[in-house]
């Protein structure tokens, strides 16, 4: 349906047009019939939404929870003190998550887990890592596909075993076979701590349960596939590809298969799945040696940024991929007061306002929160029915618009802001009010149609209309209480990043597929064709309510 503008602003293309156009005062008849024309320019073309067509799998959203080693100076008891306050973080975590059924990606070092074993299947450790179990397998609920993949992984830096309690840690570049014990100790002692768990009796092989690993050791990408292989192992904790918002602004949003060369090029040959994601939530710093916004703020502009990519491609019936994102955390980063601690609650409870139950107009839902190793097995899904395709990959490692493969006009656009408020602009129009040093910015569409909004509470100088899907400029001086939406989600600014004027990168969007019905800006132009003559002195003041 169509909400009735009161008056309209009329952006020409940047391409070849002579800028905006604003008029007011079209008489209601006019809108009548425009109305009208809409409709009979929707029926000419067919247009209606594609329901039924189903291309994308919905976003997989991860949570990654792990335990990193303790310092092995500490006395026993000092690391006893370490674990029980972990352990409280982690049930803290719980607490938050299992009512809303969100699945942790869980990861431990060796030493928490011989603590664990120690305590008995009694102890707070035992309890935590069975709800850890239990809060895995929510995807795809029923029929679940992929099937559900509750996880309990292995997270080590440098450290091995050399007696009880006892966890040094290798220097320097420890070679394969320090690197292979380091691999072994912590992995033995996960295999225990699930073991203890439950009784000595998992409901499922420990195999497949502690089936991630991430690790600082080896050094070497080609030994650390040596040793994915070797420990049968076929998911990888996502950490290496983080170096992707280095160059982009945000992390890479589809599994893959990585090289031994590069972390975040693809070799279908590797042995284990890379699965991506964003690091620590809460925390703004350098992490793996790229600085990363990870606030909730910067977490819910990059969601914005991956579900128009993500909704585009669905849009479009672009070939199909696995979509997935998410955040981690250490077990000590949810301390009580903790900045973690807030923001995940923040991100948590706006996913859960905006996007959990959300299902696009092809009937396809929005996003599902997974494990690493339920994404990792949608990938593998994936690569049985689309053999020798691409999934993602890097391959420059230097800012490269023509290589990368999402729409950038929502990379150059959005990148560096954050999210300041939802906005209710009514009309069922979905609209975020982002912000960038000072520099208000505004992103908005609607599922179907078009509408005027007036966005002069944030603007009070005229705004650039950016159509995020296209890189078309509507207009480079549109009066904000006079901005047209419809379909293709818009970014609304003062100013436009000057990447995007003139000519702009187009290759690497233009590969994916067309929206297939006609765009609602062909038919705003259709209907402004129509409309135009009123502006010479047919119309009357008269206006039509909205
Ligand atoms: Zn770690």
């Amino acid at each position: 349906m169509i909400c009735v503008p009161k008056s309209f602003v009329f952006f020409k293309t940047p391409f070849g047009g002579k800028g905006p156009v604003a008029f007011r005062g079209v008489s209601t008849w006019c809108f009548l019939v425009l109305g009208i024309l809409v409709l009979v320019v929707a029926v000419d073309f067919g247009w209606a939404p594609a329901v039924g067509v189903a291309d994308q799998s919905p976003i997989y959203m991860t949570f990654d929870v792990h335990v990193d080693p303790v310092t092995n100076g500490f006395p026993v008891s000092g690391k006893r003190a370490v674990y029980e306050e972990r352990t409280d973080n982690l049930a803290w975590v719980l607490d938050q998550t299992e009512p809303l059924d969100i699945p942790i990606s869980f990861l431990s070092g060796g030493w928490y887990m011989e603590m664990l074993v120690e305590e008995g299947p009694s102890g707070v450790g035992a309890q935590v890592v069975r709800r850890m179990y239990g809060s895995g397998g929510q995807i795809g609920s029923p029929p679940r596909t992929p099937a559900p993949g509750p996880q309990i992984g292995s997270h080590s830096h440098n450290e091995y075993q050399v007696g009880k309690f006892n966890w040094p840690s290798f220097t320097g570049t420890p070679n394969l076979v320090e690197s292979r014990k380091s691999w072994q100790d912590n992995i033995s002692w996960v295999n225990r701590g699930i073991e203890t768990a439950f009784w000595g009796s998992p409901p499922e092989p420990v195999s497949e349960i502690n089936n991630v690993k991430g690790s600082h050791l080896p050094k070497s990408e080609e030994e650390y596939h040596t040793l994915m292989e070797e420990f049968g192992i076929t998911v990888r904790e996502p950490g290496p590809e983080e170096d992707y918002y280095g160059y982009y602004g945000h992390h890479i949003w589809n599994p893959f298969r990585p090289s031994t060369e590069n972390a975040m090029a693809e070799d279908l040959s590797a042995p284990f799945v890379q699965v991506v994601s964003g690091p620590v939530i809460g925390e703004v710093g350098i992490h793996h040696g790229t600085l990363q916004d990870m606030s909730a703020e910067s977490v819910k502009r990059q969601f914005l940024q991956l579900y128009v990519n993500w909704r585009h491609a669905e849009r479009s019936n672009a070939p199909e991929k696995v979509w997935t994102w998410g955040w981690g955390a250490h077990a000590h980063n949810f301390s009580p007061g903790s900045d973690s601690r807030a923001d995940l609650l923040d991100v948590v409870g706006w996913l859960e306002d905006n996007f959990r139950d959300r299902v696009e107009p092809t009937g396809t839902p929005v996003m599902e929160y997974a494990t690493q190793i339920d994404v990792g097995e949608a990938y593998e899904i994936w690569e049985a029915a689309n053999p020798g395709e691409s999934s993602f990959s890097f391959d420059s490692l230097s800012v490269d618009w023509d290589e990368y493969p999402y729409l950038v006009p929502v990379a150059v656009a959005m990148e560096d802001h954050l999210w300041e408020a939802d906005l209710d602009l009514g009309c069922g129009i979905d609209a975020f009010h982002l912000d960038k040093a000072g520099d208000d910015a505004v992103v908005m569409w609607r599922e179907l149609g078009l509408s005027r909004v007036d966005l002069s509470d944030i603007f009070s100088t005229t705004v650039s209309v950016l159509g995020l899907e296209t890189g078309n400029i509507y207009g480079l001086s549109v009066n904000p209480a006079n901005v047209l939406v419809t379909t293709e989600p818009l970014f609304v600014a003062e100013q436009l990043p000057a990447l995007l004027l003139g000519k702009p990168p187009r290759n690497s969007y233009a590969r994916f597929h067309a929206v297939p019905e006609p765009a609602s800006w062909v038919l705003l132009a259709l209907t402004l064709a129509f409309v135009l003559p009123s502006r010479n002195g047919r119309s009357t003041p008269s206006q039509p309510s909205a």
